[in-house]
């Protein structure tokens, strides 16, 4: 039995030193990834409430008569790190990953529900940094697996609107973000407003700044990108690319 008796919710700062005291004799090689589908993120407009947890954690084990379940379930309200089963013990989540992976269930049904904005960009941006923070706790070689990576699952899971390579770079960013913590000086170049349809040098700049690809076009990835570097900077996120976007980013 590894539910844990109550779901604990974590800051970043809390967690990072929780996962450091982690002693186990379990060591996981990878994380996969999971979205509740239902619920959805219609259903849980403020997110996992203590109720909402105790109801899972019911859900799990007496209505299915699991012995355990995902590790964690995230959402979009703070920090969204919420510890369900024990880390030490393998969860119950994807049959062919039980025994090697950690599982992390995003709060949204992302078939449907639009993982590159809103409350959903949210929910995925705490889901990478808590996918970075264990693969790099696990160290070299650590896996990112999809639940859906799984021959034994016919499930779309973590939904078909969520590519790996969105979220490898939503994890490869939050790298980046955490060496550049200093800005250059603002150089007062006024810079036209970007988003999501332009295309030009300036976007071929922005795309350079961002560390993503270099194509001149300002497709979903740029936006995502955008979004992800207005979050971190405290701006608003809405993906648009104006006077103060690019003075964060140092333009
Ligand atoms: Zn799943």
């Amino acid at each position: 039995m590894s539910f844990l008796p109550t779901a604990r919710r974590f800051t970043r700062e809390d967690f990072t030193t929780y996962l450091a005291g982690l002693e186990s004799n379990w060591h996981p090689s990878g994380v996969t990834m999971h979205h509740t589908a239902s619920p959805s993120l219609a259903q849980r407009p403020n997110g996992f409430s203590p109720q909402h947890l105790i109801n899972l954690k019911d859900f799990y084990q007496h209505e299915k008569g699991w012995s355990s379940g995902p590790h964690f379930f995230v959402d979009d309200q703070g920090d969204g790190i919420i510890l369900f089963c024990a880390l030490g013990a393998k969860g119950v989540h994807a049959v062919s990953f039980n025994s090697t992976d950690w599982g992390i269930e995003v709060l949204g049904d992302y078939d449907e529900e639009d993982p590159l904005t809103g409350r959903g960009m949210k929910c995925w941006q705490n889901a990478a940094w808590l996918a970075r923070t264990l693969m790099t706790h696990i160290g070299e070689g650590a896996k990112l697996h999809f639940h859906r990576d799984d021959p034994k699952t016919s499930k779309t899971c973590p939904g078909t609107k969520v590519t790996k390579e969105w979220v490898r770079l939503l994890i490869d960013m939050g790298e980046t973000m955490h060496t550049h913590s200093d800005p250059p000086m603002p150089a007062h170049i006024p810079r036209p407003v970007l988003q999501k349809g332009s295309s030009g040098p300036d976007v071929r700049e922005l795309q350079n700044l961002l560390g993503v690809k270099v194509d001149g076009n300002f497709g979903p990835i740029t936006h995502a990108a955008v979004v992800e570097f207005q979050f971190r900077h405290k701006l608003l996120a809405d993906g648009i690319v104006g006077r103060k976007t690019w003075a964060a980013l140092g333009l």
